[in-house]
């Protein structure tokens, strides 16, 4: 085992969008930034390599977060190489939208198994390295809709709903041991996810923005570096919106 003296941070999803944007934002010179996917290695080759090219260390892992098989095998290969984990960020997540009435119940299982059974396994698989710490910062990626409701998106509402949940009981479960755990609730963010929105929605979502403008990922990026930094050692079981004032 090569127990790095690097911050070990693990980025779930971290091939584009929001993840790589975290990626991106907390590597340095000290840090080791491990990328998840599932899909296509292309992208997540490329943000690791943009990472290098800031001076960064960075890793691309492929794992579906929605197999706990896949899940154990990808942290045990990281305490292998690392030793420990610092930072666990719950990012990935997918949409697959429709009314209640039509929703299959396939398009339920898949979002719920991503979105909060993934998260689940991930915190299960890191949790008593964490322990063994007696350290370690957990962020959960939620959604300014898992606390407003959003027509359309029953299965993914409830993931994120759920995600929060989530996160305020393992807050509880690991703070005696010097973790904490907390969640992003980012609004509209200019990512792949959002970008086959119609313009008539996209127009409609923006319009809910006093801020008058779409996020964009390193906004978001910036609220897990703060939530992952020395300064927010003693912030648990929080919900950080990032929004644009979008739900206040
Ligand atoms: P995105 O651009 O579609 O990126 C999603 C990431 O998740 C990709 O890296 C994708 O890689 C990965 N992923 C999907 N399924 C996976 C699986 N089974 N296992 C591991 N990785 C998987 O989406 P994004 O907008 O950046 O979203 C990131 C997070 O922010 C999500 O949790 C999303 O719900 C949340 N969020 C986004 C917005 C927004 O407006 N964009 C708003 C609120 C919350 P592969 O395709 O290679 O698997």
């Amino acid at each position: 085992m090569n127990t790095d003296t690097k911050r070990v941070v693990v980025v779930t999803g971290g091939s584009r969008g929001i993840g790589r944007a975290i990626g991106l934002r907390m590597a340095d010179a000290g840090t080791k930034i491990y990328l998840n996917y599932s899909g296509d290695s292309q992208d997540a080759e490329e943000a690791a390599r943009l990472i290098e090219d800031t001076g960064g260390t960075a890793c691309a892992i492929r794992a579906s977060v929605a197999s706990r098989q896949e899940v154990q095998g990808f942290f045990n290969k990281i305490v292998q190489e690392c030793g420990r984990v610092d930072v666990l960020v719950n990012n990935a997540g997918i949409t697959i939208d429709g009314l209640l009435v039509r929703m299959k119940e396939d398009d339920w299982d898949r979002v719920l198994a991503i979105n909060l059974k993934g998260a689940f396994y991930c915190m299960q698989a890191v949790a008593k390295t964490m322990m063994k710490q007696r350290s370690g910062r957990i962020i959960n990626m939620a959604s300014v809709v898992g606390v407003m409701g959003n027509a359309g998106q029953a299965n993914y509402v409830a993931s994120k709903a759920g995600l929060i949940g989530l996160t305020k009981t393992v807050a509880k479960e690991l703070a005696p041991r010097g973790i904490t755990v907390n969640a992003v609730a980012p609004g509209f963010i200019d990512t792949s996810m959002t970008a086959d929105l119609p313009e008539k929605v996209k127009e409609a979502m923006l319009a809910q923005i006093p801020l008058r403008r779409i996020g964009q990922p390193e906004d978001v990026a910036e609220a897990v570096a703060f939530l992952a930094s020395e300064g927010a050692s003693y912030i648990t079981g929080q919900v950080i919106h990032v929004n644009g004032g979008m739900y206040m």
